[in-house]
């Protein structure tokens, strides 16, 4: 009898979790149709530009990610292996011109590996020709 009324203590209690959830605003979204409103700080792909070479953000980055070529004093490639990134910001923190950023861009998933090698002076070179 005991038991009987333990699981309907229980029952109860659960019905009771579900209708106080019942009218509250939901916390899910239907992604990808709604997106979510990023945190203010939040850290996603980067961008760069205005790149002066100087490799303070290779130097800094913990993970090794960030591969610089440069010819004649000119940054010819800037390359981030997203595979080893862990958005921890220290590029853009450590970046004397505030040339690399980390903007709000979170949909990065791909089966690519090529992909996943970020070359930022393409996108630049792109997004400049839009300007
Ligand atoms: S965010 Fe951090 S891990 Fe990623 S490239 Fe910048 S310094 Fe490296
Ligand atoms: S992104 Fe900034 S820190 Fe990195 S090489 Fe360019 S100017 Fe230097």
């Amino acid at each position: 009898m005991i038991k009987f009324l333990k699981s309907i203590k229980a029952l109860l209690e659960g019905m009771f979790t579900v209708f106080k959830h019942l009218f509250k605003k939901s916390v899910t979204l239907q992604y990808p149709e709604e997106l979510p409103n990023l945190p203010e700080r939040f850290r996603g792909g980067h961008t760069l530009k205005g790149c002066i070479g100087c490799g303070i953000c290779q130097q800094v980055c913990p993970c090794n990610a960030i591969t610089i070529k440069k010819s004649g004093g000119k940054v010819t490639s800037y390359t981030i292996n997203m595979r080893k990134c862990m958005f921890c910001g220290n590029c853009q923190y450590y970046c004397p011109v505030g040339a690399i950023k980390l903007g709000t861009d979170f949909e990065l998933a791909t089966d690519s590996n090529k992909e996943l090698l970020n070359e930022l002076i393409e996108t630049n070179e792109s997004e400049a020709d839009k300007e």
